[in-house]
């Protein structure tokens, strides 16, 4: 489907936990989406029955929609919301509301890590497995849900894995990454200040597990239904430092065709999927940009390129343990959460699965 052969008509959407970080990132790039209307609004009871101005606390450089800030918010329970809806609910919340809402009939495409790791649960980047979205008919049948639940993966996860999807023609055996992430990443007001300015926090918690199994998961394979998980060694270190958007990520990889570092930057450069094919319009003409100067990709210059959904990369250079290592960049509450989700969303229109 295209805007054009949607003859101009806008799916009515909701958003779970519209109030938050990752909820405002959805709020404000579905503002003249041309396929998705933003319709309800959906956050906790500290905010339930307030004005969206009222109820949140905007924290984009960019204005709130018009549209939206007028609009009330409701509680996340089933009822009034549309077919299809974005979750940026936080995980404690995620794990018993967006069940109640796929059972009843809802497509909900989430952000939280609540069911990302379930055998019958797509866990999809679309330039990368857009076939384990099939992977919804096995969960209707043994859930018995006539809707769905559609995850993203965590934010650094998805720096890592579009890197790691457009070399794995080369056979990947082993990737040691080590992050340094925005403190968006860890919603509002998240991390201190004090804990923060001039500062490297060396811990996020549960982090380096997500990178490890989400990245095995979203480049496995699917075979009856079933995703097995890819054999490669991931070891993961990740970091906090007072950056506001966009993860940097040190990536050490072990390719055991041994490329030349030539063809490495082509690989990454000539990588698309189907969301580029299909021409979806969250989709960044490219997924990867390669940037040649040493001094890049820099988070305060580069995580808004491809309106946050293009994953930057540079500094490919040999490692003297694993072969090839390199530095990507990419904006966490875009391509890591809302960007990611309404690029899911898209694809599942574009392949009929929302009809
Ligand atoms: P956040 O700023 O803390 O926002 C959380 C949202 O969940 C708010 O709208 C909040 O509503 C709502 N909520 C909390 N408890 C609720 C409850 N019991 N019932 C209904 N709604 C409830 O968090 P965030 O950073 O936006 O993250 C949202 C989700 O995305 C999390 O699962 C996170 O792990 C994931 N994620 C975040 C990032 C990132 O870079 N920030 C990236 C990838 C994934 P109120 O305002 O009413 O409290």
């Amino acid at each position: 489907m295209s805007a054009a052969d949607s003859g101009g008509r806008q799916l009515e959407v909701g958003i779970l936990g519209a109030t938050g970080m990752v909820g405002q990132q959805f709020v404000r790039l579905l503002e003249g989406h041309p396929w998705f209307k933003t319709a309800w609004l959906g956050a906790s009871e500290r905010s339930e029955g307030r004005s969206y101005r009222e109820a949140m606390k905007w924290r984009l450089s960019t204005p709130p929609p018009e549209s939206v800030v007028g609009m009330g918010v409701d509680a996340c329970t089933p009822g009034r919301a549309p077919k299809l809806l974005f979750s940026a609910l936080d995980a404690g919340a995620a794990k018993d509301i967006e069940p109640a809402f796929a059972a009843v009939g809802h497509v909900v495409v989430s952000n939280a890590r609540s069911f990302r790791m379930f055998a019958d649960v797509p866990l999809v980047i679309p330039e990368v497995n857009p076939d384990h979205l099939t992977l919804i008919a096995r969960q209707r049948r043994e859930r018995g849900w006539t809707g769905a639940i559609v995850t993203n993966p965590n934010c650094s996860t998805v720096v890592l894995t579009v890197v790691l999807a457009a070399l794995r023609k080369f056979g990947i055996s082993r990737v040691m990454v080590t992050t340094l992430q925005a403190v968006s990443g860890a919603g509002y007001p998240g991390v201190a200040s004090l804990d923060i300015l001039g500062n490297v926090v060396p811990a996020i918690s549960g982090e380096e597990e997500k990178m490890e199994s989400e990245t095995q998961k979203i480049l496995g394979t699917l075979e009856r239904e079933n995703v097995t998980p890819h054999s490669m060694i991931v070891s993961a270190t990740t970091t906090r430092v007072p950056v506001i958007d966009g993860h940097t990520e040190s990536v050490s990889i072990e390719l055991e065709q041994r490329p030349s570092l030539e063809a490495v930057r082509a690989a990454l450069e000539s990588f698309r999927g189907r969301p580029q094919e299909l021409r979806l319009p969250s989709a960044p003409p490219a997924p990867i940009a390669y940037m040649e100067a040493p001094d890049r990709p820099q988070p305060r210059l580069d995580v808004e390129r491809g309106n946050g959904m293009t994953v930057s990369v540079g500094r490919i250079r040999p490692c003297s343990i694993l072969g090839t290592k390199l530095v990507a960049l990419g904006h966490n509450t875009v391509r890591g959460a809302a960007g990611a989700a309404i690029l899911n969303a898209e694809m599942m229109v574009a392949e009929g699965m929302l009809d």
